[in-house]
């Protein structure tokens, strides 16, 4: 079998290393890949969102199954593209990667489909954005519609903050086309839990639930990022939740899709809000594995993952993806400067003797010419650490996190401070 891994991120070596483990003969390519995929796949330097030169390479190479890392590479068409030429792709159509691509468009869908979610608007225009803002009551969250790597959400806990987001997106533009358009939503209370079902249109089998710390800093401070760190299993999705999601998100949503004409077949990520009563309320759609997610979810993955992903590649129902009774927890290592201004170039040193439990993800990183590891990016590695229990697991991660070492380092000491404090002994 030959397989496409399309990304350069944690999610992607993750992606390789599950691939791997399930087959150890495939041929495995990754595009563009990066260090760490190196060693398990052959690293094809194609741009993440190049989807013309992909295509020509997945036919160049005889791909069977191609899995889509990214959501930008799908907004833009890559998986419509793959299947014209009929080959099997794992990741949804343009047309339904907009419940990813569009906040606009997703509100709308779950309005249509009636699925628990906070009150919103969409405003394309300034002065009447603001004059909602002033009749709503606080906290609000502005959101710009579009694609905005996983920082276009701004929680305003006063009207006054609002107005100031409201006026960056529509007046100044920041966030550019993305925030063209804003969604205004009430805040929603609650815990928040992420889902990963994997799906052909119709019916729907899930991942391990996770959960990520968006802040850069402990104690969820800081400003908003990509995501700091994962851990899984979460102890407030139980079987209970994920039968509420299943029903009351997942089926309905999927049938206003197909309604509309744009089934979506490939990983649909719901970031859910669990108020007290139980209610999976939902916050955001991704199409895709998220990052740092994937890399809890995946290490316990126990088998069936490759079976699932080439079914539903091919337009076939997914079979049941077992998960294994360990705990996984990832900690995010940021280069300086992260979230704004991240700063390259310092010579990073992954010991040689890591525990066993220990897998090291690469995310930013790169090989200079004197074969030197070096910081290439925001997020530049993730250390998960596997273990039985969640505090070994937790423990593996934190500790690994800081022995691996760069100038400017940044990373979070309590990734699953929640479930510590749910599992600590009373
Ligand atoms: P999003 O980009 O929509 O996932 O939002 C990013 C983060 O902002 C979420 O993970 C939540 O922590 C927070 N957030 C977004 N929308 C809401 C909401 N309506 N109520 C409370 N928190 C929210």
């Amino acid at each position: 079998m030959r397989i496409l891994i399309v990304g350069g991120g944690g999610r992607e070596h993750a992606l390789c290393w599950a691939f791997r483990r399930e087959n150890p003969d495939a041929e495995l390519h990754c595009a563009p890949g990066n260090p760490g995929t190196a060693a398990l796949a052959r690293n094809v330097p194609i741009p993440a969102d190049d989807i013309d030169r992909l295509a020509d390479c997945a036919d160049m190479l005889g791909i069977d199954l191609t899995v889509v890392g990214p959501e930008v590479p799908l907004a833009r068409g890559l998986a419509d593209r793959l299947r014209a030429e009929g080959r099997a792709v794992l990741g949804p159509s343009a047309a339904a990667a907009q419940i990813e691509a569009s906040k606009a468009f997703a509100k709308d869908v779950m309005a249509a489909a009636g699925v628990p979610t906070a009150a919103s608007r969409t405003f394309t225009d300034l002065a009447q954005a603001l004059a909602w803002v002033d009749r709503h009551p606080e906290p609000l969250v502005v959101k710009a519609s579009g694609l905005a790597a996983g920082k276009g959400a701004v929680v305003c806990p006063t009207r006054a903050e609002a107005r100031q987001a409201v006026q960056a997106m529509l007046g100044a533009g920041a966030f550019g086309e993305a925030g063209r358009t804003v969604v205004i939503e009430a805040f929603l209370e609650g815990e928040e839990v992420s889902l990963f079902g994997l799906t052909d249109g119709t019916d729907v089998e899930f991942l391990p639930a996770a959960q990520d710390h968006k802040r850069l800093l402990d104690g969820d401070l800081g400003p908003n990022t990509g995501g700091m760190g994962a851990y899984s299993p979460v102890a407030i999705a139980t079987p209970a939740l994920f039968d509420r999601a299943r029903r009351e998100v997942y089926l309905t949503v999927l049938e206003e899709l197909r309604r509309r004409g744009m089934p979506f077949s490939g990983v649909l990520y719901a970031g859910l809000m669990v108020d007290p009563a139980g209610t999976p309320w939902v916050v955001e759609f991704n199409c895709r594995l998220g990052d740092p997610e994937a890399q809890v979810v995946l290490p316990r993955v126990g088998g069936g993952l490759t079976d699932a992903f080439w079914r539903v590649a091919r337009g076939e129902r997914p079979t049941p993806i077992r998960a294994r009774s360990v705990a996984a927890v990832t900690t995010v290592l940021a280069a300086q400067g992260y979230p704004d201004r991240p700063q390259g170039g310092a010579a990073v040193t992954i010991p040689q003797d890591l525990a066993a439990g220990v897998t090291v993800f690469h995310a930013g990183t790169t090989l200079d010419d004197a074969g030197m590891l070096r910081v290439a990016g925001g997020r530049v590695l993730n250390v998960t650490g596997t273990a039985p229990t969640f505090a070994e697991a937790q423990r593996l991660s934190r500790e690994t996190a800081e022995r691996i070492t760069f100038a400017g380092k940044v990373f979070r000491r309590d990734i699953g401070w929640r479930e510590a404090g749910r599992l600590a002994p009373v």
